[in-house]
């Protein structure tokens, strides 16, 4: 890990510098999933896009303790600038993982990517996450592009040849759409598809998406179902680095307390998104603390592209944040706050080195 001790301190004391980044490249998709967030009608946010030359000033502000950054969108991949970005991160911050969300229809250009990015950089982890929500034409006609899932499973089969510092998973996202179906979709998945590495997201309410209340409760049930699933037949990442095993530890607590909180939302630990250890950077420049909170931390334009500085004047937001002990399902909240706590941090750490 590359500066261990800055890191160290600031997500186990300071906590006041981000750790780690969701970075939207845009709001652009060749999918239409019905449970996406996205305004697609909104033609402005449609067409957001940062400069290169900006993204360049920024990664080169992002301080010394910056552990990892998830590049999604929309489909961050129909961004034509990706692999540059992602040259940026890589050359001036102190990534150890870079992270992609994408629903994996663009296999030639993930695989070409992912290939030379794995080789430039050998010592930084590469997670590419593969968005499945239903088996064949079901999923290809929920999310609107013809032989998705095909493409999808072709990008994740092609991943995970790559090398050991590229792990590939498929992440199921509980929904509507798929909530009675979820063991057969696990099983075509696991035993006839041969993944191994599944990971269960649960919806949650955000953007242009609200969760239907009929069926909150079906949906906890199906998302338990899935987990269960995943652990008993031990399809968590594969890779046996410190990151990964740490990574399968976090996610069996951060299920155990998303179950829990799903139906009945309440406080648990401390949420460091914000002027702490998260933030989220939208296409236009907007920084937030998370996808959740409609509480913006300000516009990179208006820090001349020094994301630090936009930090620093966000003191009464973590106030605030901290004071009204702000709970939500966000789950790469839910990922920090619990490496960074006292309670959890320990055993994590350990289960990452044996
Ligand atoms: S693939 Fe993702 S960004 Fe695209 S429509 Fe579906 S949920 Fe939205
Ligand atoms: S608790 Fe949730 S809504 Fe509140 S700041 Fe953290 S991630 Fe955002």
């Amino acid at each position: 890990m590359k500066n261990f001790l800055q890191k160290s301190l600031n997500i186990g004391v300071s906590k006041n510098k981000p750790v780690s980044l969701i970075h939207f490249l845009t709001n652009q998709c060749n999918a239409r999933c019905p449970h996406c967030f996205i305004d697609f009608d909104d033609e402005t946010a449609q067409s957001d896009k940062l400069s290169l030359e900006s993204i360049n000033k920024m990664t080169k502000s992002m301080g010394p303790q910056l552990m990892n950054v998830n590049f999604t969108g929309g489909e961050p991949f129909l961004d034509t600038d990706i692999e540059t970005i992602c040259e940026y991160y890589l050359k001036n911050t102190s990534i150890d993982s870079m992270f992609f969300s994408t629903n994996g229809a663009m296999t030639s250009k993930i695989i070409k990517i992912a290939n030379r990015l794995s080789k430039a950089y050998p010592k930084v982890i590469f997670t590419y996450s593969i968005s499945i929500d239903h088996i064949g034409d079901k999923h290809s006609d929920y999310r609107r592009v013809k032989k998705l899932y095909e493409k999808a499973i072709d990008s994740y089969r092609k991943l995970i040849e790559i090398g050991k510092n590229v792990q590939a998973n498929v992440t199921v996202t509980v929904c509507d759409f798929n909530v009675d179906d979820i063991e057969e979709i696990f099983n075509e998945l696991y035993i006839n598809e041969k993944v191994h590495s599944i990971t269960a997201n649960v919806v949650r309410n955000e953007g242009v998406y609200l969760i239907n209340k009929d069926k909150a409760s079906a949906i906890n049930h199906a998302y338990k179902k899935l987990v269960d699933l995943i652990l008993s037949n031990d399809l968590q990442y594969k890779n046996d680095n410190f990151l990964a095993k740490m990574m399968n530890e976090k996610e069996k607590v951060m299920y155990n307390y998303l179950l829990d909180n799903f139906l009945n939302p309440h406080y648990v630990l401390p949420c460091h998104a914000g002027a702490g250890l998260l933030g989220v950077i939208y296409p236009n420049g907007d920084v937030y603390p998370c996808e959740v909170l409609d509480k913006k931390m300000g516009n990179l334009n208006d820090f001349d592209f020094n994301i630090l500085e936009l930090w620093a004047k966000n003191q009464e937001l973590r106030n605030w944040i901290k004071d009204t002990k702000c709970h939500c399902t966000y789950e790469c909240a839910w990922s920090y706050n619990i490496l960074s706590s006292p309670k959890h941090m320990g055993k994590l750490a350990l289960k990452g080195i044996l």
